[in-house]
């Protein structure tokens, strides 16, 4: 078979795909969380649970967009494999998609990475090399890139979703539609914390399009050593035609602790089974509601159910 036909091959499997799995990528719930927030005048808090997507969190929608679109630009095709770093979610999007496609993926990430995330990646057929966890993500980053260099790019598609604008145009197009529709659009804040920034600047950029005084608010560790997986401590991003600077209003810092007591309150409360990045959003809300009040809106980004064999998870039982 030439590299074109693989190509188109590539392209008609994506379009006839489109009417399964990809298709419940997106268009998750809303839910206005009324016993966790109950008690607190005048505000309102409604969060879209990410979980319900097909691998378990809201990076299936950045990593559909970001693999569709490179197999409409001919940068990623059949015979090729799909590399890049994560700590979990994107990778486990990547394998899932990577699956359906017949596509190889090869996934660097942290060797501390919750078992559960690591079983997922690997039962979907994706090879996952584990660096050293001293070097946390910034070693799986940089270990990602050297194979991708070695293999270069006939070989490999690297989706680079730190600087790849299809990342924050998933929640342009997707996310934040879906957060005005289900709220009626009345809705005063945004909060949500940063790992690659496709979220907040995504979602942040078409809120604002919508109604310009809706707040953007960004969720942030208060330490380098934080344990909210999915977030970054020093981020950095880079999304052509998304400037930050614009979209971003505040920012507010939240700890460890404080984080998972509210993601404890959401599952014993709410009874949605989210990660721990789901209760440092919950709780980021929580300190901002003492002093603004009016309608917030976040999301719950993750299944905790890839938490469970953690200390935190067990200590809840
Ligand atoms: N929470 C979790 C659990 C995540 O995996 C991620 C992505 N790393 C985020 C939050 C942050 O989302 P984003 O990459 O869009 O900033």
């Amino acid at each position: 078979m030439s590299k074109n036909d693989m190509a188109s091959e590539l392209k008609y499997k994506l379009n006839f795909l489109s009417l399964n799995l990809f298709n419940s990528i997106g268009e998750t719930d809303i839910c206005l969380l009324n016993n966790l927030f109950n008690g607190s005048d005048g505000i309102k808090v409604y969060a879209k649970t990410e979980f319900q997507n097909p691998g378990g969190s809201i990076k299936d929608r950045p990593a559909f967009y970001m693999i569709r679109d490179a197999i409409n630009k001919n940068i990623l095709k059949q015979n090729m494999t799909i590399i890049d770093s994560s700590s979990g979610n994107t990778g486990i999007s990547y394998a899932m998609i990577g699956a359906l496609l017949d596509i190889k993926v090869k996934i660097y990430a942290p060797s501390n990475m919750s078992e559960e995330r690591k079983q997922i990646i690997k039962l979907y057929g994706a090879e996952l090399i584990l660096t050293p966890a001293e070097e946390s993500h910034d070693g799986a980053i940089k270990k990602s890139l050297e194979e991708y260099k070695r293999g270069g790019n006939n070989i490999y598609y690297m989706p680079d979703q730190y600087n790849n604008p299809n990342n924050a145009m998933s929640h342009y197009e997707t996310t934040a539609l879906e957060i005005i529709t289900q709220t009626g659009g009345n809705i005063d804040y945004f909060v949500t914390g940063i790992g690659t920034g496709g979220t907040i600047i995504g979602t942040g950029k078409r809120l604002k399009e919508y109604n310009k005084n809706i707040k953007i608010i960004a969720v942030v560790p208060d330490n380098p050593m934080h344990g909210i997986e999915g977030w970054k401590y020093n981020y950095s991003f880079n999304f052509q035609g998304f400037d930050y600077n614009d979209i971003i209003d505040d920012y507010i810092k939240v700890d460890t602790e404080g984080s998972y007591l509210m993601l404890k309150q959401l599952i014993k409360q709410e009874g949605l089974l989210c990660g721990f990045s789901s209760g440092a959003n919950l709780y980021g809300i929580h300190k901002l509601s003492q002093k603004y009040k009016g309608n917030y809106s976040t999301v719950l980004p993750d299944t905790g159910s890839r938490y469970l064999s953690t200390l935190v998870f067990k200590e809840m039982l």
